[in-house]
């Protein structure tokens, strides 16, 4: 294609300016964003125990969530939480569309909040959009400083409740009042800061429209049974302005008024009259809108409604279809997986390492000895005492261990130790695989085997 000379491909997003709406998607996206907020930024103060409750603590390698500390040995979980994650979301992506976008996604809950703030501060849309235009002012300085105050501190905070879920909030608290944050921690707590005043204050829609790849992909997830938000082309058209004394079916008029509320409205600025658009990040803010003109109107609620390309076509919808079993039983599966893998998971790890730099040493009595540095990983958080054991050869002894092959693991810690083994010169011939094992004293059912080689005289 040519380009006309002079003349730019590129075209600068207008900034939307939301009207504000009540209804009952708005009060329950002002629920969630309470609740989700009130969680992100409650949880760090939370303590179980002695120590903070969530730490994702970094340079300790220990994930802590409430009473279970996850090691870099546990990944396994994560992994496996991270797929019930991902399979969570085309389940309920198939089954009610894009609830997540309209209710949950952090980039739709702290734009909500950043809106407010830019209404209290500048006030409802025609006076946001009046204020924009008029010249700079004491009013305009006023009004914007106020806003940017705010947006600024709540920045700050979200960046500080970030950097608390990985160093313990109370310290870096302390931290923090005294000005002395080290250089890390500020980078953090300023970068992801930063994000949420970039994203939620000036971005917002641009993210989920250009930015966010769920957005692009979502529709595949989609089929005519999926739950979307949608305008009834066939009750709404032929639209046109009329008094509400006007018979609308004898005017030969729809139910659509073309307010242009529902635009109004609409945190991504689209008509959703134009039908299923990927910017639509079903928020619902134009259901309540056409709700209340439809109200105002004495006509009947649901112009614009939750529902299904099946039932705007006057066909069956049909929510138990084969995907959502198919998803729903993976799901199933991976969630007792998960539990039951979590509920007989052994609080304790043992790595064995043979000394690599001898093959063997030949003791005096006919004696063959093996070295090996042993690593016994205490996952809980209370301190335990174990006992060590060695089998697999005729007459095993262990030594370097201590009274009664019995070590003591403070909670949450590793225990490093280099131990000895012996077997009589009869015994010890060639490779042969011997078992280490640890058990707690006072728990038998916590116990762990870990094999390794004893090396002696070739036969
Ligand atoms: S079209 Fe409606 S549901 Fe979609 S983003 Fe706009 S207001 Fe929200
Ligand atoms: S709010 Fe309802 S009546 Fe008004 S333009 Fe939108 S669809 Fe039509």
């Amino acid at each position: 294609m040519n380009k006309p000379q002079g003349a730019s491909m590129y075209e600068s997003a207008k900034k939307i300016y939301p009207r504000e709406i009540g209804g009952r998607f708005a009060n329950l996206s002002r629920l969630a964003t309470i609740v989700l907020l009130g969680l992100f930024y409650g949880i760090p103060w939370f303590n179980w125990g002695e120590r903070q409750a969530v730490l994702f603590d970094l340079p300790a390698r220990k994930f802590h969530l409430i009473g279970l500390t996850l090691w870099p040995q546990d990944f396994p979980y994560l992994a496996l939480l991270l797929i019930i994650a991902a399979l969570s979301l085309f389940f309920f992506t198939a089954l009610a569309g894009r609830l997540w976008c309209g209710f949950a996604c952090p980039q739709t809950v702290w734009t909500e909040i950043f809106i407010w703030m830019e209404q209290l501060t500048e006030g409802k849309r025609s006076q946001r959009i009046k204020l924009d235009t008029a010249p700079w002012s004491w009013n305009k300085l006023r009004r914007k400083g106020s806003k940017q105050f705010l947006w600024i501190t709540f920045s700050i905070w979200t960046g500080f409740t970030f950097v608390g879920y990985f160093t313990p909030v109370r310290d870096l608290g302390a931290e923090f009042l005294a000005l002395n944050v080290g250089g890390w921690t500020l980078f953090w707590g300023f970068f992801y800061g930063f994000a949420t005043y970039g994203n939620a204050g000036y971005m917002r829609e641009q993210v989920c429209k250009y930015m966010c790849p769920y957005a692009r992909f979502q529709s595949a997830m989609f089929d005519e049974d999926t739950l979307i938000i949608s305008y009834d082309e066939s009750r709404g058209e032929p639209r046109g302005g009329r008094k509400r004394s006007v018979d609308a079916k004898a005017a030969g008029l729809g139910d659509c008024i073309d307010c242009q509320l529902c635009v109004q409205v609409c945190p991504t600025g689209i008509d959703i009259r134009e039908g299923l658009q990927y910017e639509c990040i079903a928020c619902a803010a134009c259901i309540d809108a056409c709700d209340s003109i439809m109200d105002k109107m004495e006509y009947p609620r649901g112009l614009v409604r939750y529902t299904t390309e099946h039932a705007i076509h006057r066909e069956s919808t049909h929510v138990l279809r084969p995907r959502m079993f198919v998803y729903a039983t993976l799901l199933i599966l991976l969630c007792a997986g998960l539990v039951t893998s979590m509920a007989t998971r052994t609080p304790i790890i043992l790595d064995v390492i043979r000394d690599r730099n001898s093959l063997y040493r030949e003791l005096p009595n006919d004696m063959i000895e093996n070295i090996y540095t042993i690593k016994v990983i205490n996952q809980s958080d209370q301190a335990r005492s174990f006992v060590l054991g060695v089998d697999g050869v005729e007459g095993l002894s262990l030594d370097g261990v201590g009274t009664d092959d019995t070590v003591h693991v403070d909670g949450g810690s590793v225990l490093s130790l280099p131990v000895r083994v012996r077997a009589h010169r009869d015994d010890a011939y060639g490779i042969m695989t011997i078992q280490f094992s640890v058990t707690a004293i006072d728990d038998e059912s916590v116990s762990i085997h870990e094999d390794s080689r004893f090396l002696g005289p070739m036969p």
